[in-house]
């Protein structure tokens, strides 16, 4: 019986995470689904540019409000859960504050996390009250509704609730050490959960011992069920945007990824020097299918972005098509992708490991031709993004899909491309006309 409390909390660990394990590895295998590429350029670039992005939080303070609230929660979140190790340890041998022999060191992390702690609670107020009661536009666009809105405030919640588990378990722990209670051995200092004790005063030792276990208790279960919460949620960022941040685009904004195969045709058209046996060599990289009309079309980038997009709204609060009443969102776009991903991820799940083709696809069930064609192509969408996510890159892959594969590009569009063919311009002019204009002057 003695060791029953550590057998329980060796059995919540594992199932935690052993549960946590196995959405990983789905998390893996759906991400590989997509087309797998070699991210080009320097590595020691891409290192720089995680560090900068996604642990300096360098595109967050752009919107400097919410980068300071958002960095308090993050850092508050991460240093905090530091003494989970010492939950574990204390958990798992039955020990209380283990590290309690740090001496004043240990005062001070104790301090510090208590600190860290209130202006945690502070912040999530403060993201709670944008959210929910100034309603910043960002959040109540329409693909916010749902789920996502729920989303969002259902991880407040828990972060809410976790600080005050956290010091409320610090107050009776407080108190009990002034009662000198057994095995609460002197330790830690408690700025702010001192405060909270006071309303613990005339309690019974017994009382504050219950309360202080079950404080303990709840908050590791917490811990737990948050860590698994994560895969269901858009909070899987706080894991993902390291990768993200380190396979984020190198190249300059506006390059885009021409297919060998086109340039090839397009350079024998125009080219009158180009080398036809060449181009004959670059047939073999033909594509199986130009652009993507589903997830699986994707690359594991492209993937991997769904997924880590916290759906902020940055990017479609900064995108021209969405300012000017279009329908177009590019948080949509990724959220349509994930949403596909996760469909298709089911689907492979319940037909043993392969996928049985649904009759659904990302083009058309998810994302719409009104929504593709509206973009301008700026790059607003990407340059906004706090975590290196390309929206405009699904986008493109997607039209060309429509162009190569269906010929349904706008019709505008569609006549321009024809006179390129025919008359290596956008006008539809001869090439021998061209210089029409400057006799017509004269
Ligand atoms: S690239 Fe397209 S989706 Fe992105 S901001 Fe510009 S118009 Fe919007
Ligand atoms: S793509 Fe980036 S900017 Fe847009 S909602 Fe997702 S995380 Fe925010």
């Amino acid at each position: 019986m003695q060791y029953l409390p550590n057998v329980l909390f060796a059995i919540a660990l594992i199932l935690g995470i052993g549960y946590f394990s196995r959405n990983v590895k789905k998390l893996i295998r759906n991400i590989k689904l997509g087309k797998s590429i070699t991210v080009p350029g320097d590595k020691k670039q891409r290192w720089k540019n995680m560090a900068r992005i996604a642990l300096g939080q360098t595109k967050m303070v752009v919107r400097p409000i919410a980068g300071l609230m958002h960095i308090i929660v993050y850092v508050g979140f991460i240093i905090i859960n530091i003494e989970v190790l010492e939950i574990i340890i204390d958990g798992l041998f039955g020990t209380h504050r283990i590290f309690a022999f740090l001496g004043p060191v240990y005062d001070v992390l104790i301090g510090s996390f208590e600190v860290l702690a209130l202006l945690v609670v502070i912040a999530v107020v403060v993201f709670w009250l944008r959210r929910n009661i100034i309603k910043l536009q960002r959040f109540i666009k329409p693909e916010m509704k749902g789920w996502p809105q729920k989303d969002g405030n259902w991880i407040l919640y828990i972060e809410l609730i976790l600080m005050f588990l956290f010091l409320t378990m610090n107050a009776a722990d407080y108190k009990l050490q002034e009662l000198e209670a057994a095995y609460y051995v002197k330790a830690g200092a408690f700025p702010v959960s001192q405060w909270i004790a006071v309303l613990f005063d005339g309690m019974s030792q017994g009382t504050l011992i219950a309360l202080e276990r079950s404080a303990w208790w709840l908050h590791i279960l917490g811990i737990l069920f948050f860590l698994n919460y994560l895969y269901f949620s858009k909070h899987l960022h706080i894991i993902l945007a390291f990768p993200n941040t380190y396979y984020g685009k190198l190249e300059p904004q506006g390059e885009m990824n021409n297919l060998a195969a086109v340039t090839n045709e397009v350079k024998l058209m125009l080219d009158p020097n180009a080398d036809p046996f060449a181009a004959s060599e670059g047939d073999s990289d033909d594509p199986d299918k130009f652009g993507a009309s589903d997830v699986m079309d994707l690359s594991q980038v492209q993937l991997m972005n769904a997924y880590t997009c916290t759906e902020c709204g940055r990017c479609t609060s900064e995108c021209p098509a969405n300012q000017t009443g279009k329908k177009l969102s590019p948080r949509k776009i990724m959220m349509d992708t994930r949403d596909r991903l996760e469909e298709v991820g089911r689907n492979i799940d319940a037909n043993k490991g392969a996928f049985v083709p649904d009759g659904k696809q990302l083009l058309d069930d998810y994302i719409s031709r009104e929504e593709l064609w509206a973009c301008t192509t700026c790059n607003a969408c990407v340059q906004a993004c706090p975590v290196s996510i390309d929206p405009l890159s699904i986008i493109l892959d997607m039209r060309r899909f429509l162009v190569m594969e269906q010929s349904a590009a706008p019709s505008d569009l569609n006549n321009m491309m024809s006179n390129i063919e025919n008359n290596g311009a956008p006008w539809p002019f001869n090439q021998m006309d061209r210089l029409n204009w400057a006799q017509e002057s004269n």
